[in-house]
């Protein structure tokens, strides 16, 4: 667990520098993130920290979509792609070369922030106002 936490707090950071530098500041609605399956991120668990640590900031009604990165390494000598199986074993299953080229499955990043945009007031709900 203190994996996730410590990664959302500093996804939380990056969300809030991102936040700072815009000059229409909306509710954040989504955000979008990569996790791939070789950074050892429990999705559950980002999904948990976030929830908590979203309480009070401009994050709070914000969800996040979690879109995993499959772990995948390409073997030079075999001049093929092959699918590692985490914490067991990472040769190439052929030539059992060592793993040395990663092709995905590190990326932790975010994709894409969706927020709302009020809607404009019209002229008619500007008046009863
Ligand atoms: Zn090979």
């Amino acid at each position: 667990m203190p994996h996730e936490v410590d990664m959302t707090k500093a996804l939380m950071m990056s969300l809030k520098d991102w936040h700072s530098q815009q000059t229409e500041r909306w509710p954040v609605r989504r955000v979008q993130l990569v996790v791939g399956e070789f950074t050892c991120v429990e999705p559950d668990l980002l999904r948990t920290a976030f929830a908590k640590q979203k309480l009070g900031t401009f994050l709070e009604n914000a969800e996040i979509v979690i879109r995993d990165s499959p772990f995948i390494a390409y073997c030079n000598r075999c001049e093929r792609e092959y699918k590692p199986d985490i914490n067991l074993e990472y040769a190439c299953p052929d030539c059992r070369a060592p793993l040395d080229d990663i092709r995905s499955g590190r990326e932790l990043k975010i994709e894409k922030i969706d927020w709302d945009v009020p809607a404009p007031v019209s002229a008619e709900a500007a008046a009863r106002n």
